[in-house]
């Protein structure tokens, strides 16, 4: 599937227009036979048509997952008929105990964990600082805190506040900015002296896919716990927290779960932990008996005590339709799609674009590779915002970093392969 045409001669033979190319590189004819032999093609139709024609296609589903059609009825439905009609009972009638309901089917679809782990609530940013606190406060008098410098901004923010706050020290992983942490590199940072590590298991820039069970139980082997960021691997890879023997994670709805723009986050709690962890934010939704207005706090029986403040209702209505698509559709065939969709872009990008500057940002070996594909270029953000304007919806990413996004359930391999003639055709 591969070739060294470069888009010059590609261009040459088809006079500009998007036609078969000569040889080798996958064409569009072939990406619409790969659409048309696609098993989840149908499931395009779920989500709403992108009411634009300036847009060719949108590969930034990583940074805000396109809405499903059955949100649009379910939050009317809310509006109307849970909200409007049933008024303040909606508590007692369910919305109390939804996060944990909704958490138990995330984790069973999309987190590989058992059920009582794992809760819907606040953002990413406030799920990780409760966690990292949390593992923080378990193993006192260890003094460090493990991440890498190249995890999300978040991330290293709450982990440097948190350092700041309780005395402790961050060590800082150096990894490959178009790999990242590795379970060697992981251990060559611990030791007696660190309380926790904290990683992304997908990179949010280059798209490393960690090894989640291998670096578990090094930082185990020395005694100290793990908080795994999942907002890039939710919904795009096979995660088996329960098997990894995880200790925390925390993570996104809104990307490729497309519960919106600032649905709440999730937050997975290790059953061997409850009754032992303690979150920060002592709140009365996370207490034991929160109607009984007592004095003091106690908090509540398991992963409850994660929670702090009232459940999130109308952010979790998009959550839940996105949660009931990757369970329906399975998270394996998801997963394939992803792993089809990038290797089409590596293909397109060393056959098209790497003779004009670009060169690969991401794992070249899938297995090592979530479901976006980062390219750098010297010129990578002016591209980006002409992309843009040319309905190419990508982001882009400092330094030098143009992210494509394939979201498995809402790209074609027709979508990818336009987008990727379209970056050519700007850049020579
Ligand atoms: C998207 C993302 C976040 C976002 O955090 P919010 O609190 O939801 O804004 C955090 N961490 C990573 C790795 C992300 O990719």
């Amino acid at each position: 599937m591969t070739t060294t045409a470069s888009i010059t001669e590609y261009a040459a033979t088809t006079r500009g227009h998007l036609e078969q190319p000569r040889t080798g590189v996958t064409a569009l004819d072939d990406a619409s036979e790969l659409d048309r032999a696609d098993p989840l093609a149908p499931f395009r139709e779920r989500f709403l048509p992108i009411d634009d024609p300036g847009i060719l296609a949108y590969l930034d589903g990583n940074s805000l997952g396109r809405p499903l059609r059955r949100t649009a009825a379910r939050l009317t439905e809310l509006l109307t008929v849970e909200w409007g009609t049933r008024l303040v009972r909606g508590w007692s009638e369910g919305w109390m105990t939804e996060p944990e309901r909704l958490g138990d089917r995330l984790g069973a679809a999309a987190l590989g964990a058992a059920p009582g782990q794992t809760i819907i609530a606040d953002q990413t940013t406030v799920c990780l600082y409760k966690a990292i606190r949390a593992a923080a406060a378990m193993r006192p008098g260890r003094r460090e805190i493990v991440t890498d410098v190249h995890n999300f901004p978040t991330d290293r923010y709450v982990v440097e506040g948190i350092a700041a706050e309780l005395g402790m020290a961050v060590r800082w992983l150096e990894t490959d900015p178009a790999a990242g942490p590795t379970p060697e590199s992981v251990a060559a940072a611990i030791g007696p002296d660190t309380a926790l590590v904290t990683l992304s298991h997908v990179a949010y820039s280059s798209a490393f896919l960690a090894d989640m069970r291998a670096i578990t139980a090094a930082v185990h082997r020395v005694g100290a716990l793990v908080v795994w960021d999942l907002c890039h691997s939710v919904g795009s890879v096979d995660v088996r927290l329960d098997e990894a023997q995880a200790d925390f994670a925390a993570g996104c709805t809104y990307k490729y779960l497309s519960g919106g723009p600032g649905a709440p986050a999730f937050l997975y709690v290790r059953r061997a932990h409850h009754g032992r962890f303690h979150q920060p934010i002592w709140g009365w939704v996370g207490r034991a008996s929160p109607f009984a207005m007592a004095d003091g706090y106690r908090p509540a029986e398991g992963v409850r005590a994660a929670a702090s403040g009232t459940p999130p209702v109308v952010g979790m209505t998009g959550v839940a339709d996105g949660v009931e698509l990757v369970a329906e559709v399975g998270i394996s065939r998801i997963r394939a799609k992803a792993v089809a969709l990038t290797e089409l872009a590596v293909e397109l990008a060393d056959a098209w674009l790497a003779p004009y500057g670009f060169s690969l940002a991401s794992p070249r070996d899938p297995a090592h590779r979530g479901a976006h594909v980062t390219l750098a270029h010297a010129e990578a953000e002016s591209l980006t915002a002409k992309l843009v304007k040319a309905g190419v919806i990508v982001d882009f990413r400092p330094p030098d970093g143009i992210r494509i996004g394939c979201s498995p359930l809402s790209t074609s391999y027709s979508d990818l392969w336009r987008a990727m003639y379209r970056i050519a055709e700007l850049a020579h």
